[in-house]
């Protein structure tokens, strides 16, 4: 039932009411009572009802709106219903809604064929699949193929994915209760400037020694054994960690020295976060594979993938690729991805990313930084940026301790609190809060954004020295 009670306005002045008082009760109760969440003890979670999405606000149930911060999982990069991306789905539902993956298909084609255009170097072959988390299954499985070997060396502070071998990739603490899990996987120290595990003075030096140590765990061990490095371009929920200069390149160095295939995770970063197609692009490397799904097409139907180089994919030619998904290009999810490349396109959503990041974004978070006791450090590259805070700026304590959850994690959540109160939906993770608004997020929006983050930081410097 739609009632009058409750009401939200979309981009062109509409108002539209929202679902009543007891079709909230509903979805609390179905929610509560059948849906089983992910990360989370089920007793202790409280989900928001959603009611409603435009752009890059979402509405609840009340008719409160919240300027999205965090892009639902940093994959809403195209916003919530954009018309473009809706209509494409739903073209595409009256003419051949699915379609099994070993027959040809118009749009998993031209979805293929425009991300080689804009993959770097020679991967130009698309393996489809249907999130993040199976495109790293599928990249070390072809990374194993190629190389004979199983050993896969992933970082810690990082995530690949909640599935058998993703999770082990993980490099921070959810991996913990699934392990052992893939025994073949082992963790390296990552670049992090601001908290270096090599006493580094410089991000220059911090290239130096994360790739001498990279370098030492490969020979311990064995680099023989070593079938891939898979890494993050800029690492995303453990810190939106953006690679020093030249850390990539040395990467790339090590895994041709070694015979190793790089993986490069780009689930979070691909599609425009940091302003470019790939991150890589960025930073002018080119890895063997790529994974993706989230922006590809916003989310709007599951889908992922791995871009495939010449090299590995030539080795499949005549030795079958043994792995497959029912729903490996899936059409739906693929009409949204074309949809996406056009209104990337038409809509300049590259240039304004990089233009937003660097003339709205940093220096208002620098400013920010300036300002707030409880900031230690601002970093991050396009529209996506981390604030990490601090007890004390001399000691850099951070504000929570490390995978702080309950009472030691409170702080956190009252800076969170606030930020919601105020209209404005965050992401948070231990001791950081990131900027990853959709893409679309007009510059009005982003500055009123920042300016409730500002706000709330106010709360955060209560607990700072
Ligand atoms: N890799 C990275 C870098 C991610 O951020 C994520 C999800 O957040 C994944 C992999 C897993 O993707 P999915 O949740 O679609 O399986």
């Amino acid at each position: 039932t739609l009632v009058e009670t409750a009401t939200y306005t979309d981009r062109h002045g509409t108002r539209h009411p929202l679902p009543d008082a007891a079709a909230e009760a509903q979805v609390r109760a179905d929610d509560r009572s059948h849906v089983f969440h992910s990360w989370s003890a089920q007793a202790l979670i409280d989900p928001l009802p959603v009611a409603a999405g435009e752009g890059s606000t979402f509405w609840d149930y009340q008719g409160n709106s919240f300027l999205d911060f965090s892009s639902q999982l940093v994959n809403l990069n195209l916003g919530h219903q954009h018309p473009d991306l809706v209509a494409a789905i739903q073209q595409q539902a009256g003419r051949l809604a699915t379609i099994q993956p070993s027959m040809a298909s118009d749009v998993r084609g031209e979805l293929a064929r425009r991300i080689a255009e804009v993959a770097p170097g020679d991967l130009d072959k698309v393996f489809f699949t249907n999130g993040g988390a199976d495109a790293n299954e599928y990249a070390v499985r072809m990374a194993r193929a190629v190389t004979g070997r199983r050993k896969v060396l992933s970082m810690y502070r990082s995530y690949h994915g909640g599935t058998a071998t993703a999770i082990s990739l993980t490099g921070d603490p959810r991996r913990w209760a699934n392990e052992p899990s893939d025994g073949s996987v082992a963790h390296f120290l990552g670049p992090y400037p601001y908290r270096s595990s090599f006493h580094s003075d410089s991000p220059e030096q911090e290239t130096e020694r994360a790739l001498a140590h990279l370098e030492q765990v490969i020979t311990l061990e064995g680099a023989n054994t070593v079938a891939a490095i898979i890494l993050e371009t800029v690492v995303g929920t453990n810190g939106v960690l953006v690679p020093p200069p030249g850390y990539l390149q040395g990467v790339r160095a090590l895994a041709d020295k070694y015979g190793i295939v790089y993986i490069a995770d780009e689930v979070m970063v691909g599609f425009g976060r940091v302003g470019e197609w790939f991150a890589v692009n960025h930073f002018g490397v080119v890895p063997d594979l790529i994974t993706f799904a989230k922006g590809v097409n916003s989310g709007y139907v599951p889908l992922g993938g791995v871009v495939i180089s010449q090299r590995i994919a030539s080795h499949f030619d005549t030795v079958a690729f043994m792995g497959g998904l029912t729903y490996s290009g899936h059409p739906l999810a693929c009409a949204a991805g074309v949809a996406t490349f056009e209104v990337f396109e038409r809509d300049g959503i590259l240039e304004r990313v990089r233009d937003l990041g660097e003339r709205v974004v940093e220096p208002r978070l620098r400013e920010i930084a300036a300002t707030h006791p409880s900031v230690g450090d601002v970093r991050g590259l396009g529209l996506f940026w981390a604030i990490e805070l601090v007890r004390d700026r001399e000691t850099r304590e951070p504000l929570v301790p490390f995978n702080a959850s309950g009472a030691d994690a409170a702080p956190m959540a009252a800076v969170a609190a606030a930020c919601k109160q105020a209209g404005l939906w965050p992401f948070v993770h231990f001791n950081r809060m990131h900027v990853a608004p959709p893409l679309v997020i007009t510059e009005q929006e982003l500055v009123r954004g920042l300016d409730i983050i500002d706000e709330a930081l106010t709360v955060a410097d209560g607990f700072a020295a």
